[in-house]
This record gives structure tokens, C-alpha cells and sequence, in this order.
């Protein structure tokens, strides 16, 4: 009989396949000094290779029923701190106060929206971020102006940092196995942001009211609030759509709002 049977509501598809669970592990490359947080560690697929590479941990996980199992799994191997407890509502920044942290996991897709935006909050204290997360998710990361998949997600994203795919994950590798095939996406914050704390929330209000009218003009999803002289400060086409707009022409148009 199995251990746990894998709960929908908490997106758990647990990995199985060795040689998956290697690769990410090496794109993750955990090192005795970093300061690690797994999110969503399950059972402990990469939780126990991970502690064997760096003799400490700490793992947040919502589900309190896997925890005695995780523990099991990972006796013995180094010192695992579990904080049991939803993602979306962890202080990242009372995790390690003062230090920079690496944080990786193979996500619960039905909050990984959700989960990136909350992680970005705290992107100052974020070395890298390692995550498996559904293949078209990381497609809409890394896509760029003009491509099928570019929208909000991609503008915030390369906003707080630079995404990169790094490798596909087929539904086999996991159980049960997910209808859809997977990414591990590489994410490095960016060092210095181009806007100042006090503009991102126009930026990311802008970025927002574009993408949710994305066939309209710019001229039109930004009407009553972007003038045309503001549109032609910041050298913008109003008869261009939101996806046509690459990054630092939002980035541009939020400096003249408000320089
Ligand atoms: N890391 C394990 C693996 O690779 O086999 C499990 C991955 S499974 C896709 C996602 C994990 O995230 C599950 O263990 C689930 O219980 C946990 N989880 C789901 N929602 C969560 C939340 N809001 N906060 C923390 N953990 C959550």
C-alpha cells in the first residue's frame, strides 16, 4: 500500500524518475553555504538529495499529512528545518534575516502565478530560484514582445529578473502523472531594478490594464489614463497592441507618469 495518496487540491505529482530528479538537483548545484528553501518538498524527491549535497534545509509544505513521511525519508541525511505553513502567506524576509536565501521546488501548479508575484516581493534577498513548473507557464516567462505566449506574466517576470528554460519534464516522470508536460526554469533577480520601489506599482498597474483588453489598441486600453503626449514622451505607438510592447517601453512610459 502507499504512503500517502497524492492529494489534487495540493497539486501533488510526486517525481519518480531518477535521472530527472539528477538533472535538477545539478541545476541547482547546492553548496554547504547556501541558505536553501525547498516549497512544496512532498515527500522529499529532491528534499533528500538536496540535504546530501547541503547538510542544511529549511522546507515550507502545506500538507501536514506528508510531513511525517518527509521526515522519514530524510533521517539521518542533514538538518532538515520544515516550516508547515502556505507559501502565499510566508515572510520570506524572516527566513535567514539580513542573508541572501536560494529558493527552488518543483511547484504546486495551481498557484504558480500567485507564488512568482509573492516571490517577488522579496526578489532583493533572492539569489536564484530553481522551479518546475507547467511547460506553458515558462514559455509565457521567457517569451518576448510579438510571441504567442508574451503577456503579463512575461513582463513581470523579466521585470524582477532574468528567466531561463532550462530543460522539459514529460508527464511520465512524475506520479500520478500530470496531463501536461513541465519546464525547470532557472530564475536570477536582477541586481538593480530599472524603476524605483515608489513606480512599481503604476508600472505593474499599467502592465495590467493593457493585458486585460490584449487585442486593443494601446491607445484604448490605456484611454483616461495615458495622454497621447504622454504615449509620444515616452515614443509609443498608440496604435500598437499590448503583446506588440517590448518591456522597457513599459518601463519608459512609467518614468514619464511618474519621473
Ligand atoms: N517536491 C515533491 C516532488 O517533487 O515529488 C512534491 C511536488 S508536488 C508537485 C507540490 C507540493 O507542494 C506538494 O507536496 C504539496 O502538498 C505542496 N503544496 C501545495 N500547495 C502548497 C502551498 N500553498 N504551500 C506550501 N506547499 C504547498
Amino acid at each position: 500500500m502507499k504512503e500517502h495518496i497524492a492529494r489534487k487540491r495540493f497539486g501533488q505529482n510526486f517525481l519518480q524518475d531518477h535521472q530527472v530528479i539528477e538533472n535538477i538537483v545539478q541545476a541547482i548545484a547546492p553548496k554547504h553555504s547556501d541558505r536553501l528553501i525547498e516549497i512544496g518538498p512532498g515527500l522529499g524527491a529532491l528534499t533528500k538529495p538536496v540535504l546530501q549535497k547541503a547538510g542544511k534545509l529549511t522546507a515550507i509544505e502545506l500538507d501536514r499529512d506528508v510531513i511525517p513521511i518527509l521526515k522519514k525519508n530524510c533521517a539521518n541525511v542533514g538538518e532538515l528545518n520544515i516550516v508547515s505553513q502556505d507559501v502565499l502567506t510566508v515572510d520570506f524576509a524572516a527566513l535567514f534575516p539580513g542573508e541572501t536565501i536560494r529558493v527552488y521546488g518543483n511547484l504546486p501548479y495551481n498557484i504558480s502565478t500567485p507564488l512568482l508575484f509573492h516571490l517577488f516581493s522579496f526578489s532583493n534577498k533572492i539569489e536564484d530560484m530553481v522551479f518546475m513548473l507547467q511547460k506553458e507557464v515558462v514559455e509565457r516567462m521567457v517569451a518576448v514582445a510579438d510571441d504567442e505566449a508574451y503577456g503579463r506574466l512575461s513582463i513581470m517576470v523579466q521585470y524582477y529578473g532574468q528567466p531561463d528554460l532550462l530543460f522539459i519534464v514529460p508527464p511520465e516522470a512524475f506520479d500520478p502523472a500530470p496531463k501536461v508536460h513541465s519546464a525547470i526554469v532557472r530564475l536570477v533577480p536582477h541586481a538593480n531594478r530599472a524603476l524605483r520601489a515608489d513606480q512599481e506599482p503604476l508600472f505593474a498597474q499599467l502592465v495590467q490594464l493593457a493585458f486585460n483588453a490584449r487585442r486593443k489598441t494601446l491607445r484604448n486600453v490605456w484611454k483616461g489614463v495615458v495622454t497621447t503626449e504622454q504615449m509620444e514622451a515616452a515614443k509609443i505607438n498608440g496604435n500598437l497592441r499590448p503583446e506588440n510592447l517590448p518591456l522597457s517601453d513599459y518601463i519608459a512610459l512609467t518614468r514619464v507618469l511618474q519621473p
